[in-house]
């Protein structure tokens, strides 16, 4: 059977990237075998500033515009809810912390989100002895509802198959590659830190960091605003919050384990002081590239083969902008940005 492209991997990544195609009207197969968990476990949040340097999210203004509308069009379409919108209170830890805030309030691209005044209110439950900046247009995706209710809205149409894609059983025809039944013009791997897996790809500097999560039950901590200090505690609804996330360059393993629960307990101490149980936990490999910028583009020998990954922290933000320019490469010839086209590490 002949398609127009082959997407290996359906998380954020891969879910953009079929958005294109189906936008444009093109045929594809896709192959997920549940190997990487990052889309499933991530917080999901989008949020315009690193708010550890007070500096603005690279391409922050731009990828909101097209990320925004990109999932409330998914909400009308798979008719879930996901996006839901809140306050971002940084926890300021020093007199040091607030100057370093007012000092951001000045940096034109932060202006626009960051509250002059201080909040100077008390949250029962929370610890905070030097008060709270305001970050405003943030929130967060609810990444799993979308990626389950996406991979059931591609089975209902018989384009996936939830089985791992064998890199070895490619072979080239020309302009074309042959894959078990399928023949195609174009493979887009959006296998996550699964690259590492990947004959073609698997040069790229993508590195490994490892992020676990606990969810907990917290009755008596009222809060409707995303808390963000050393760690963050984001609401859920019914008294349970996500809090998030560790890093670990070590662990390639997508398991949740006892040092990262650890660590969580240990600095939600420093940010809560009400009791909660912990009903559950998460992990996943976030896929960082040294650069800190996405990888997108075609293998510089099979043409046929392209990429896109390296979503690292932020793919919520980052994912429906560089699938659309990758989309936009490959049809249309529109040239990638060189800061992003994995040209630059040849
Ligand atoms: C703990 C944690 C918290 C996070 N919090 C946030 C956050 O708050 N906000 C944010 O924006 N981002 C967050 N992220 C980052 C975000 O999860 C990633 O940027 C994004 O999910 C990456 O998407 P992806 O599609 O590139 O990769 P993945 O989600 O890893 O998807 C790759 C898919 O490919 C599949 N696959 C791989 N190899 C094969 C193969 N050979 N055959 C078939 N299928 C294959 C995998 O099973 C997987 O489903 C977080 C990540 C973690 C781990």
């Amino acid at each position: 059977m002949k398609v127009d492209y082959i997407i290996v991997g359906l998380g954020l990544a891969g879910l953009a990237f079929c958005e294109e195609l189906l936008s444009a009207n093109k045929t594809f197969m896709v192959y997920e075998d549940d190997s990487q968990t990052s889309s499933l476990v991530a917080g999901g949040v989008y949020n315009p500033v690193i708010l550890k340097r007070f500096t603005p999210v690279w391409n922050a203004a731009k990828q909101l515009e097209k990320a925004l509308p990109f999932y409330k069009k998914l909400e009308k379409k798979l008719s879930i809810k996901i996006d839901e919108k809140f306050i971002t209170k940084k926890v300021f830890k020093s007199i040091e912390d607030q100057n370093n805030w007012f000092a951001a309030l000045d940096k034109p691209k932060l202006t626009q989100y960051l509250d002059e005044e201080l909040d100077k209110s008390e949250y029962s439950g929370v610890l905070a002895d030097f008060n709270f900046g305001n970050v405003k247009e943030t929130g967060r995706i609810d990444t799993k509802k979308l990626v389950d209710s996406y991979r059931s809205f591609l089975k209902e149409k018989s384009i996936i198959y939830f089985e791992k894609f064998e890199h070895k059983k490619i072979s080239f025809e020309g302009k074309f590659i042959n894959y078990k039944d399928f023949k195609t013009s174009k493979i887009v791997f959006c296998e996550g830190f699964g690259i590492k897996q990947n004959p073609f790809f698997n040069h790229l500097p993508l590195n490994e960091a490892k992020g676990e999560l606990i969810t907990i039950h917290a009755p008596e901590l009222n809060i409707n605003f995303l808390l963000k200090s050393t760690l963050f505690v984001l609401p859920l609804g019914n008294n349970l919050y996500k809090v998030g996330a560790t890093f670990n360059w070590k662990d390639k393993t997508s398991n949740p384990s006892e040092e990262g629960k650890e660590e969580l307990i240990t600095k939600l101490k420093k940010v809560i002081n009400v009791p909660y149980k912990i009903v559950d936990q998460t992990a996943g490999i976030r896929p960082t590239v040294k650069d800190r910028r996405p990888l997108i583009g075609i293998h510089s020998k099979y043409s046929q083969l392209c990429i896109l990954n390296g979503l690292g922290t932020r793919g919520v933000m980052i994912a429906p902008t560089v699938a659309k320019q990758l989309f936009n490469h490959l049809e249309h010839d529109v040239e990638l940005d060189s800061e992003t086209d994995i040209k630059r590490f040849d």
